[in-house]
């Protein structure tokens, strides 16, 4: 087994969890918090009876990642080890799995439906758990599924229900949630360990060593002035001024300013007042203006062929053009396409925060220099334009950097697989890659080695983000680079966060000098107010839910507003799929390419892209399900309702205002196959 030794300050922030106590341990990133978990763990093994340990993570990688770098090597010789992620077969017996393990790892959701199913093979109880360890704790809020798992755990303690796992927590930070004075930042504090029924813990004693094993990085702001001119940009601008006139903007409707985030937000609301209202002109032209809107968002921070693409994209999409509105929107990009592409070319009015990251990466970066750096940037969008951009760009080649992205694993088609990100990872190990480019929500509790290297580019996240990102950089004399227009909004939101990451500091220092008494008082208060919160949620979304039978409710293409299903033709399939099951419903909608997923499911797979018969507006795929059953799953942000009450837009299903019945593959076989049931 491999040596074990905890750091001074590992063993003091531990102390309460040896003693069983729940406890949040809050450490920085880097200061080996999943270590001292194992640790935790191991005298928990060595010391209970019937002792049974999970491991819940928030991301699928991180399974793998804690199984193999942290429990395996220090547990894996006396105990039983399983770690269970979505995609292994184990999650189909988890009951069984649990039973016969020591030490489970698995995702959030896993033990969540493994807790609310009532199948024996499936189901475990709370109680079958005695160390529950969380990790990235500070995600126990809200309506995450961590909270929800806490939130079966709060009701039974308050019923005094029992036995019940120890609780530890882990996290860099909890955060503020938001808030910006020091009182209701301690309110959050307190929240998230009312959530996690848990004392907050941290370093009094060892706080230099901590410092010293967990070096900061120096922090430069490379600030750049806005540019003087912006042809590009303004022409973009008097276009969407030309759609504002068209429109006729409703008179009590007011935009804010073009190229701005307030800006997406109002577009957004026009776009859905515009379907309610049975308005297509106002509809669309509040769709093609968010594209505007993006392509000026773009141009602040990329290149503008970038933002000139990311329109173009939009334009090539084969549409049927049904009004006038369709034929207006169109010829207005087409008449100026050619101008916009010239515009776009113009090297002398180029964004100059590009010029900037160049000379910064070219500060650390350089032929027979070994350097390792992440780029983050916003969205999957602009880490591709940026890596089209250094591959690319002459002088940032010369200097030898070998550049790749890293985004977060899913379903969708621009996610990356467990698989590559794991190759790309190990890659930057080795040395072959020497710059990541990544989203800041891809990367969080990655096994990524020291870089010495971090440049936030073009983001705006809170400060838990900000902080991670900064504790990347940990090789010796390490930057932290912010490349930002002088006086812009990702300037201040950094200085903001360097404000609210002290706060943090401050509530969690407040809420650890609280009395016990005062302390557990409090966490009672607030996880009974929450009991009461969830109870009322509920009942609000039940009565919601029956305001509408499923077949008074009509779905309509959101592009043509043409009615193409009942609402009881959907139905829910393995508690996430929404699916039409009506046979009749192959008359409303073509099919496209085959979707690629660069993953498997157990009982289905995806067929082929699905659109609207009349206008092509996209809509789902198909899933084929058990290899019986051909079911378009349709996205409900892609059609319309029209109920009793008048017509609506919701974003997620859940939120549709009529109940949803479960699918039954047998109901689906009896009416599509009769012959077979003779
Ligand atoms: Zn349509």
């Amino acid at each position: 087994m491999a040596d074990f030794k905890l750091f001074e300050y590992q063993e003091e922030v531990v102390e309460r969890a040896l003693r069983r106590e729940n406890i949040i341990i809050w450490l920085p990133t880097g200061g080996g918090k999943t270590r001292a978990a194992v640790y935790v763990a191991k005298n928990h093994l060595e010391t209970t009876p019937r002792a049974k340990v999970m491991v819940l993570v928030n991301k699928v990688h991180l399974v793998d990642q804690h199984y193999n770098k942290e429990f395996k090597p220090y547990l894996g010789r006396d105990y039983t080890l399983t770690p269970v992620s979505g995609e292994s077969e184990e999650k189909d017996f988890f009951g069984k799995v649990v039973q016969d393990s020591d030490v489970i790892i698995c995702t959030a959701q896993i033990l969540y439906n493994a807790l609310t199913n009532e199948e024996e093979s499936k189901h475990v109880e709370l109680s079958d758990i005695t160390l529950l360890i969380i990790d990235e704790c500070h995600h126990t809020h809200k309506d995450s599924v961590y909270n929800k798992v806490m939130a079966c755990y709060v009701e039974k303690k308050l019923k005094g229900e029992r036995p019940l796992p120890q609780i530890l927590g882990l996290t860099a930070s909890p955060g503020t949630g938001g808030a910006r004075i020091l009182e209701t930042a301690v309110e959050h504090v307190l929240q998230i360990c009312a959530n996690m029924d848990s004392a907050i813990v941290s370093t009094k004693n060892y706080v230099s060593e901590l410092k010293k094993k967990v070096p900061r990085p120096i922090k430069t702001f490379d600030i750049v002035e806005k540019r003087l001119q912006d042809p590009f940009g303004d022409h973009l601008k008097c276009m969407m001024q030309m759609i504002h006139d068209y429109m006729d903007l409703p008179s009590d409707f007011r935009l804010r300013e073009c190229g701005t985030q307030e800006y997406e937000a109002d577009v957004v609301i026009l776009n859905q007042r515009g379907i309610r209202q049975d308005n297509r002109l106002v509809a669309e032209c509040a769709l093609h203006l968010r594209q505007y809107n993006d392509a000026l968002l773009i141009n602040d921070t990329l290149r503008m062929m970038d933002a000139y693409r990311s329109l173009e994209e939009f334009y090539n999409k084969p549409t049927t053009k049904l009004d006038g509105t369709d034929y207006f929107l169109e010829a207005l990009f087409q008449e100026n396409q050619v101008e916009l592409k010239t515009l776009a070319r113009d090297s002398r009015y180029e964004n100059p925060k590009m010029g900037k990251l160049e000379s910064t990466l070219l500060e650390q970066f350089g032929p027979g220099v070994e350097s390792r750096g992440i780029l983050f940037s916003k969205t999957r969008k602009s880490i591709h334009c940026l890596n089209d951009w250094v591959l690319t760009n002459e002088a940032l080649q010369e200097a030898g950097i070998e550049a790749a992205i890293l985004t977060g694993a899913g379903n969708g088609i621009t996610y990356m697989t467990q698989n590559e990100q794991a190759e790309t990872i190990r890659n930057f190990r080795e040395g072959k890659l020497n710059l990541l480019i990544s989203t800041s929500v891809a990367e969080e509790g990655l096994d990524i080695p020291e870089c010495n290297l971090v440049v936030r580019y073009g983001l705006l996240t809170n400060e838990i983000a900000q902080q991670q990102a900064s504790g990347r950089a940990r090789a010796k004399d390490s930057r932290y680079s912010v490349v930002a227009q002088s006086g812009g909004r990702e300037l201040r939101r950094e200085l903001t966060n360097e404000y609210l990451e002290e706060l943090t500091g401050k509530a969690i220092a407040k809420v650890q000098d609280m009395s016990l008494h005062k302390f557990r008082t409090k966490i009672t208060e607030l996880q009974e107010e929450a009991v009461i919160g969830r109870k009322i949620a509920e009942s609000r979304k039940t009565e919601k839910r029956s305001r509408n039978t499923a077949d008074s409710v009509q779905l309509l293409c959101r592009n043509c507003f043409r009615s193409v299903a009942s609402g009881s033709d959907i139905k829910l399939l393995e508690k996430a799929h929404y699916v039409n099951i009506n046979p009749e419903f192959r008359n409303y909608y073509k099919v496209g390419g085959q979707v690629m997923l660069g993953r498997t499911f157990e009982d289905w797979e995806p067929g082929r892209t699905v659109s609207c018969r009349n206008c092509d507006k996209d809509w789902g795929f198909e899933m084929k399900y058990k290899k019986a059953a051909v079911l378009p799953n349709l996205a409900i942000k892609n059609l319309a309702l029209e109920t009793p009450d008048g017509r609506t837009t919701v974003k997620k299903w859940k939120d549709v205002p009529f109940t949803v019945d479960d699918f039954s593959f047998d109901d689906y076989c009896k009416d599509n196959f009769p012959d077979l049931f003779d």
